[in-house]
């Protein structure tokens, strides 16, 4: 199937073609024509699948249809508001979705796109808010400032889309939602995008949605055949230190995403490996907004090899050369590592997922296990071989007991090579106990700027308490 026998304008299918797009992915042949037909979409789909132009591509085409037919939208009362919305649970997956729409709406001709996130000034926001809109992209909290302050009317959506729904109400926006879909006209189209319908995203999506049509493309719990995963147990902290200069020492990676646990493991490590000599910088939910977006520049021009993040860089963020992904902190929820690991491989390309666990996280591997529902391979590198009993996961998918016992083959990385130089083999002294005192307790909402609560702000906005939430 090719592009353009979705029903697509030929100004989307142009852009399409420039961004070297054979042929539309599983999710985009399956949502693209019932979007475009205006249905209600309930659609399932993991990282990595394309989502992203499956619902930016029908928006887009509201676009262009609206310019063949001026005198029809002048008929319609429109006041210049936003035809589309988007919501996205953070700032980067607001911005991800904000580039694409300006990559497939190159061909568009006048396109107005404007992405409201918390985090960022006002001012800026304020005046893009101020002109006539196509596209608006928005996470949650922000938008809501906007709407109760006034400066910015949803009564001419005409298709409302939640992106990653599921994470939006992880992150307590789902009062959010509803009332920034109350704000929108009754008729709109809807389109919903969760890696799960199960539980309360089902419910609101009974609530939002009219008769959709769901499309389940993949379940919640695939991880992308393209990424082949792996599994480091070490003794301790020191230890996994070495593990991890060993695998950014080797030639074969192109960018690293490395994923700790709390924001001041992610800034302490980017420290160490600078000291090093790795190209590296940090990211996490308390930087201000402008460095965020610096360093994630840095890591798509290629400035920087190593990236070291919290949980804040496991969605939205579309680098398709990074080539490895360390988790040298596991995440708080199963699913979490799910979306980490889709930061590798994509756009085509393999990567390589590498976890490193200590005894003491064999319960949540356990747990990612059962989620994904397939083993993670236990791997060893010459020389740094765990020395102690590495956990045995019983009952882990297949039944099969992995990780008992030291030295199980080779990896492919090959043999060692050891940012820090030295022979290869594992030295002990490096084994000096690490004191827990860096693994700082983490709390539910520890990667976003926590926001006072706001009541009313502005003037003609409905009052109302604003929930916990960061975006
Ligand atoms: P998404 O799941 O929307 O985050 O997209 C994942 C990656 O797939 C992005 O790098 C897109 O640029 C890329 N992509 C989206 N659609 C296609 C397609 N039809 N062919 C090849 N790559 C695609």
């Amino acid at each position: 199937m090719s592009f353009d026998t979705l029903g697509l304008a030929p100004a989307l299918t142009r852009a399409v073609t420039d961004a070297g797009y054979a042929r539309p992915t599983d999710v985009q042949q399956r949502a693209i024509p019932p979007a475009l037909e205006g249905r209600d979409l309930r659609v399932a789909s993991s990282t990595g699948s394309g989502k992203t132009a499956s619902f930016v591509l029908p928006a887009l085409q509201r676009v262009v249809a609206a310019r063949a037919d001026p005198a029809g939208a002048r008929a319609t009362g429109r006041i210049g508001g936003p035809r589309v919305l988007v919501l996205a649970p953070t700032r980067e997956l607001a911005q991800q979705v904000a580039k694409a729409t300006s990559i497939y709406g190159r061909h568009v001709p006048g396109l107005r796109v404007a992405t409201v996130v918390g985090g960022v000034p006002y001012a800026a926001q304020l005046k893009a808010l101020r002109g006539p809109l196509d596209v608006l992209i928005a996470t949650p909290g922000r938008l809501i400032d906007h709407v109760q302050g006034g400066k910015c009317v949803l009564d001419d959506v005409e298709l409302l889309v939640l992106d990653e729904a599921d994470r939006m109400l992880d992150l307590g926006f789902i009062d959010d939602i509803r009332f920034i879909a109350g704000c929108t006209p009754k008729a709109r189209q809807t389109v919903m995008v969760s890696a799960t319908f199960a539980g309360h995203v089902g419910r609101l999506a009974n609530e939002l949605l009219r008769d959709p049509l769901a499309i389940d493309v993949a379940s919640h719990t695939d991880t992308h055949a393209d990424i082949e995963q792996r599994l480091h147990w070490a003794d301790h902290g020191a230890h996994k230190d070495a593990l991890l200069d060993h695998l950014l020492a080797g030639r074969e990676v192109e960018q690293a995403l490395v994923f700790t646990s709390t924001q001041r493991d992610a800034d302490e490590l980017a420290d160490r490996l600078a000291g090093i000599g790795h190209r590296v910088a940090s990211l996490h939910g308390g930087m201000p907004q402008g460095r965020r977006n610096r360093v994630l520049d840095g890591l798509r021009r290629g400035h920087l090899r190593v990236l070291v993040a919290t949980d804040v860089a496991a969605r939205g963020i579309d680098v398709p050369t990074i080539s490895h992904v360390i988790n040298y902190g596991l995440p708080m929820k199963a699913e979490d590592y799910v979306h980490r690991i889709g930061r590798t491989g994509r756009a085509g390309r393999s990567g390589l997922a590498v976890t490193l666990a200590e005894a003491r996280d064999a319960g949540m591997i356990h747990r990612i296990q059962r989620f994904t529902t397939q083993p993670i391979p236990v791997a060893t590198l010459p020389g740094l071989e765990p020395k102690r009993a590495t956990p045995t996961l019983r009952s882990g998918p297949g039944g099969r007991p992995q990780g008992h016992g030291p030295a199980r083959g080779g990896a492919r990385t090959g043999g060692p090579r050891r940012a820090g130089g030295g022979d290869g083999r594992f030295d002990d002294r490096r084994h000096a106990p690490r004191h827990d005192a860096r693994r700082e307790p983490r709390q539910p909402f520890a990667d976003g700027p926590r926001r006072a609560p706001a009541f009313g702000r502005g003037a003609g906005g409905t009052r109302r308490p604003a929930p916990t939430r960061r975006g």
